[in-house]
C-alpha cells in the first residue's frame, strides 16, 4: 500500500451505508484504509413503538458500535428521518464534511429509489460533487484540489435499471458484515421484520437471532430457489438477498477475479457517477485494490 486510501460512504439512514457498501468498508479497514460512514438523519421514524427521541438515540448508539467492530467512524447528523430536503443550507453542510474527510472516493444511493431520503441523499452528494472544488462556495472550508471518485450502491429500481461497473469480493468478511449488520438491533430484528410482518419469527435469543438473520442460508453451490427469492422469507438482509449482486453481475466478477470469480458467493457491486472524477483503470487499481 503506498498510502492509505480514505473512502467516504454516504447514506441517509444509520444502515444504510452498512447494508450495501459494509463488506467493502470493513476490507478497507483492515487493509489499513481510512473508512467514515455518514448518515445524514437520524434514523428517528423508524420504529413502531418507541419515541422519536429514544430511537434516535438507539441508532446513534447501534452506529457506534459498529464503528467500534469495524474499525471506521461513523458520525449521524441530527436532521430528522423522513425530513431530508436537498436545500442550499444542506449542500454546505455536506461540501463542508466531505472537504474536512477529503476522501479519495465516495460511495452514496443512485437518485432512483422508494424512499425521499435516499433521493435527496443522493442528490445532496451529487449537488455537492463539483462544489467541493470551487473555493469561493463554503469558503471558510478549504476547497478540495481535485474531485474524489464517486460510486453508487447497488440497488433494484428498474427505471432506469442499475449496471454494476464494478464489483468487489466479500467472501471473506461476510461473517464480519453479518456482525455489522446486526449491531443495528432496533432495525433488523424489530422495524424491519415489523415492516415485513415477520416479527413474531424473530428469536429472543442473540445467536438465535444472529441465524436468524441470515436466513435463508445460501446453498453452498451459491444456487438460489427463484420461489423463494420472491416470498417475504428472504427478509432484508438474509444470505439470499446478499447473494443476489453476485449472481446478476457475474460476467463482472469474472472480468475482475478471473476463473475464482465463478465461485465467489458474495459481492457488492457499485456503478460510476458521471460528476465525481473518472473511473479510470490506474484509479480503479489504486482506490479498490481488492
Ligand atoms: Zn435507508
Amino acid at each position: 500500500m503506498n498510502r492509505p486510501i480514505r473512502a467516504m460512504m454516504i447514506g441517509a439512514h444509520p444502515d444504510d451505508c452498512d447494508i450495501r457498501c459494509g463488506g467493502l468498508a470493513l476490507k478497507y479497514a483492515r487493509a489499513g484504509h481510512q473508512v467514515k460512514f455518514l448518515s445524514l438523519v437520524d434514523g428517528r421514524g423508524g420504529h413502531h413503538e418507541m419515541s422519536p427521541e429514544d430511537v434516535a438515540a438507539r441508532r446513534l448508539k447501534e452506529t457506534q458500535a459498529v464503528a467500534r467492530l469495524a474499525g471506521i467512524e461513523y458520525d449521524v447528523w441530527d436532521i430528522f428521518d423522513c425530513e431530508l430536503t436537498a436545500d442550499i443550507e444542506t449542500r454546505k453542510r455536506l461540501v463542508r464534511a466531505i472537504r474536512e474527510f477529503n476522501p479519495d472516493i465516495i460511495f452514496c444511493c443512485r437518485p432512483n429509489d422508494y424512499h425521499p431520503d435516499h433521493r435527496n441523499a443522493s442528490l445532496l452528494v451529487q449537488d455537492a460533487s463539483y462544489l467541493l472544488i470551487v473555493p469561493n462556495f463554503c469558503p471558510d472550508a478549504p476547497a478540495m484540489k481535485k474531485l474524489p471518485v464517486i460510486l453508487h450502491f447497488y440497488d433494484g429500481f428498474k427505471n432506469p435499471p442499475f449496471e454494476a461497473e464494478v464489483a468487489v469480493d466479500i467472501d471473506d468478511v461476510i461473517e464480519d458484515k453479518y456482525r455489522m449488520l446486526a449491531c443495528h438491533e432496533s432495525q433488523v430484528f424489530e422495524w424491519l421484520p415489523y415492516t415485513l410482518g415477520t416479527l413474531d419469527t424473530v428469536p429472543e435469543d442473540p445467536d438465535a437471532r444472529f441465524e436468524w438473520l441470515r436466513q435463508p442460508r445460501l446453498p453452498e453451490d451459491g444456487q438460489i430457489d427463484e420461489s423463494i427469492l420472491q416470498s417475504k422469507q428472504i427478509g432484508v438482509v438474509s444470505e439470499y438477498r446478499e447473494a443476489i449482486p453476485a449472481i446478476k453481475y457475474r460476467k463482472k466478477l469474472i472480468e475482475r477475479y478471473g476463473e475464482r470469480g465463478k465461485s465467489i458467493r458474495f459481492a457488492e457491486v457499485f456503478s460510476v457517477s458521471e460528476y465525481g472524477a473518472p473511473l479510470t483503470e490506474e484509479a480503479e487499481r489504486e482506490l479498490l485494490p481488492f
